[in-house]
């Protein structure tokens, strides 16, 4: 039986969105050379609009982030940048809802998942982080490991706080300065973060955001006054910027796309295993590079499983990412609708069963109905291409071999699962699967202290955990 929901919205007036954002160099917010607007992919209202950099801004906010380097942070001892990190974790927990009312604006995603999970995640990072900076002689890298230098980091509309904690906390924790580039259609909340690093008062210089398309990304990689460079977004891009790197002294770290399997063993206890499966895939609208976007069931109990998945999908509720009851917001962008559209009509050509689940979509803004395909097979483009959408593909296995290979037969190797009741299943399989997180009875789940990265073309480097130190030091 499903319930009807009275809307319960947030408020947005929590947070106050300027009409015009500058870029922030060296501790202020100054002017750009172009701008771009950034829209709430629920309603298309323009929220506000944002300078970008051209080459100019770029040399300016590496210079300040060298400067800051050379003159403050590099040198300063690692407990009094821990106190920084901590007064930034505080700030972003006592601004929550602000944080996550603007992330749901900007982004599309529900409020649940932002205040639920986004922020208090990244303010768990800088906390994580914070606790490091001072017991970097003891993390084993060495009795006296260095920071790299200034830090080139670009990162996707998916999880635009999330990512940038991710990048951000581990290079400053490591003595590091930083430039981040965010996407270009969430550059929101990394603005309101660096109004967050003036209230914290840290010093000009060590974070700088600047915003723009692809080609602000790529000056900014190829800037030669940059000594990392940390990327996540796709496997093309992060192609284009090993090519680039390549023959330069840059240190390089790639987090890039998946199409993790999760594997569903006919012992498993259907329900829970159905709620990881929609956790899985329909967790960010499907927009998470370790989604488990497709779903490994065994034979046997495929029928079951599917049936009840189908029903747990009709009481999934799409609609505005501020109502506090609803579990599917909008796609991100008009292009990655298209995208998503149109791997899921080539699913329907190559054969493959495609159901969705009813839901009246709003009249406006980007939105798409969470989906699954039957009967698809491993030559089918949407069992390997990834989607990044609510779109999940079923396939089926008779034996733990098979679910095996099937798993890892994919160029990616980011994230896969496994739903059992035997443990010494879990433990025979997870050690084959070449993916760097597999979970277990569980999807998703993400904590600071556990490093998160992947295998082939889902890139290298770890992010997260004592692993993700080694990424911003020198050893
Ligand atoms: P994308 O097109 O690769 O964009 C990622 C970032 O790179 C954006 O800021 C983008 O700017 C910028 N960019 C584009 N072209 C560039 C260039 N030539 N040089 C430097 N920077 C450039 O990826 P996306 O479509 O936004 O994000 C989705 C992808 O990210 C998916 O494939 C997903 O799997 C992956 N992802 C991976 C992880 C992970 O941890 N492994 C996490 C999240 C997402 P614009 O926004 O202006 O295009
Ligand atoms: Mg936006």
């Amino acid at each position: 039986m499903a319930f009807e929901y009275a809307p319960a919205p947030e408020s947005r007036s929590i947070v106050d969105i300027r009409s015009s954002y500058g870029l922030f160099i060296n501790g202020a917010f100054v002017d750009g050379s172009g701008s771009l607007k950034s829209v709430n992919p629920a309603t298309e209202e323009t929220l506000a609009d944002v300078a970008t950099a051209g080459s100019g801004e770029i040399d300016a906010a590496v210079a300040a982030a060298r400067t800051a380097y050379e003159k403050v942070w590099g040198k300063m001892p690692g407990r009094d940048r821990a106190k920084y990190l901590f007064r930034i974790a505080r700030i972003i927990q006592e601004r929550a809802r602000e944080l996550a009312v603007l992330e749901s604006l900007d982004n599309g995603k529900p409020i649940r998942e932002s205040r639920d999970v986004d922020v208090p995640l990244v303010a768990a990072h800088f906390f994580y982080y914070a606790g490091w900076a001072d017991k970097l002689p003891y993390a084993g890298f060495g009795p006296q490991p260095r920071p790299l230098g200034v830090a080139a980091q670009v990162i996707p509309w998916n999880f635009p706080l999330l990512m940038l904690a991710w990048k951000i906390a581990p290079a400053l924790a490591c003595g590091n300065t930083v430039v981040l580039k965010p996407a270009e259609t969430t550059p929101l909340s990394a603005l309101l973060f660096a109004e967050i690093c003036q209230q914290a008062d840290l010093p000009p210089g060590v974070v700088n955001i600047v915003n723009g398309a692809g080609d602000t990304g790529k000056l900014l990689v190829e800037h030669s006054g940059v000594d990392k460079v940390a990327f996540t977004g796709s496997t093309d891009v992060g192609r284009a910027i090993a090519r680039a790197v390549a023959g330069t002294k840059k240190s390089l770290t790639l987090e890039l796309g998946g199409k993790a399997a999760n594997i569903v063993f006919d012992d498993a206890p259907i329900d829970q295993a159905v709620e990881g499966i929609v956790n899985g895939i329909f967790f960010n609208q499907g927009h998470v590079c370790c989604a488990g976007s497709r779903l490994l069931v065994q034979e046997s109990i495929a029928e079951e499983l599917l049936a009840t998945l189908k029903r747990r999908m009709t009481l999934l509720r799409v609609g505005d990412p501020l109502d506090k009851n609803t579990d599917i917001g909008a796609i991100n962008s008009s292009a990655q609708l298209d995208k998503i559209r149109e791997l899921s009509e080539i699913g329907a050509e190559e054969g493959a069963e495609r159901w969705s689940a009813p839901c009246v979509l709003p009249d406006r803004g980007f939105w798409f109905a969470p989906t699954i395909f039957t009967g698809v097979t491993q030559a089918h483009r949407i069992a390997r291409e990834e989607i990044f959408g609510p779109v999940l593909s079923v396939l089926t296995f008779r034996t733990p071999d098979e679910a095996i290979e099937k798993a890892n037969n994919t160029p990616y190797g980011l994230s896969a699962g496994i739903w059992t009741e035997k443990g010494s299943r879990i433990l025979a399989v997870a050690d084959r699967l070449r993916a760097g997180v597999v979970w277990a009875n569980t999807f998703n789940k993400f904590d600071p202290a556990s490093p998160f990265g992947g295998y082939k073309e889902s890139g290298y480097g770890r992010e997260g955990g004592r692993h993700g130190l080694e990424a911003y030091l020198v050893h």
